[in-house]
């Protein structure tokens, strides 16, 4: 039983900024996994409270029992699911290299020999950089957020940086950065809702239940596709 789901609230763990996801506009959490969960609990009858934070300091605030559960385009994993339990996968994401626009000289993982990239601390992408950073010969940098990621790229600080692939996709359509995705996606990762593993399976049901729901009346496509276009 969850600790601090008291009165029937249940405090969500979200990302300090990752649009579509979540995201602050004038006070108000906005995104994809924000409405997707304020949905599924209304389906389901409890009441949330929104706690954002740096991605990093997620897992370790479900470990303290100060979140109840997470929706922060966060991906599934075996590592991950030693110690979460995850809901069924929401969204299909995957990991992709990102340099500047006018960068002609990286095309490949193989260009990335003596180069800097960019990434964020306790990500899946900062864990692919650190798995692959002998083989390639890169230098990590290590960011709190993606927005502080997005900014050494464009300071000319990194000559890339790794991201989930519909978070990149969104920034450069809404945003117009100057920045493009190279190559395929490094991976097929998919987004979970996730809770402390073999406490909540009361919650991981209803929340499971509640996804479904949505997926069945259309909602679930209503709220993705509000946010983006021809998800492909
Ligand atoms: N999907 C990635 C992960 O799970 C990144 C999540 C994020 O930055 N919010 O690590």
């Amino acid at each position: 039983e969850s600790g601090s789901a008291e009165q029937g609230v249940y405090t969500v763990g979200i990302d300090t900024s990752y649009p579509p996801f979540e995201f602050q506009v004038g006070g108000e959490y906005q995104g994809i996994d924000v409405e997707l969960i304020k949905a599924i609990a209304e389906s389901q009858g409890f009441e949330i409270q929104f706690r954002p934070m740096d991605f990093v300091g997620i897992i370790p605030a479900l470990e303290e029992g100060t979140i109840d559960l997470a929706i922060a385009g966060m991906s599934i994993t075996d590592e991950r699911k030693e110690i979460l339990d995850f809901s069924e996968p929401y969204f299909d994401a995957g990991l992709t290299l990102v340099t500047s626009q006018d960068n002609s000289e990286i095309e490949t993982l193989e260009d990335l020999d003596g180069k800097i990239i960019a990434v964020k601390s306790g990500t899946t992408g900062s864990k692919f950089a650190g798995e692959n950073r002998e083989k390639y010969g890169y230098r990590v940098a290590y960011f709190e957020d993606s927005p502080s990621m997005f900014l050494e790229l464009a300071n000319g600080h990194a000559d890339a940086f790794i991201e989930d692939y519909p978070v990149i996709a969104y920034a450069i359509s809404k945003r117009d950065l100057e920045l493009k995705t190279v190559g395929e996606r490094l991976n097929d990762e998919k987004y979970g809702i996730a809770v402390l593993k073999g406490q909540n399976d009361e919650l991981l049901g209803q929340i499971n239940e509640g996804l479904q729901l949505l997926r069945d009346d259309g909602t679930y496509d209503e709220i993705v596709n509000k946010y983006i276009k021809n998800q492909g």
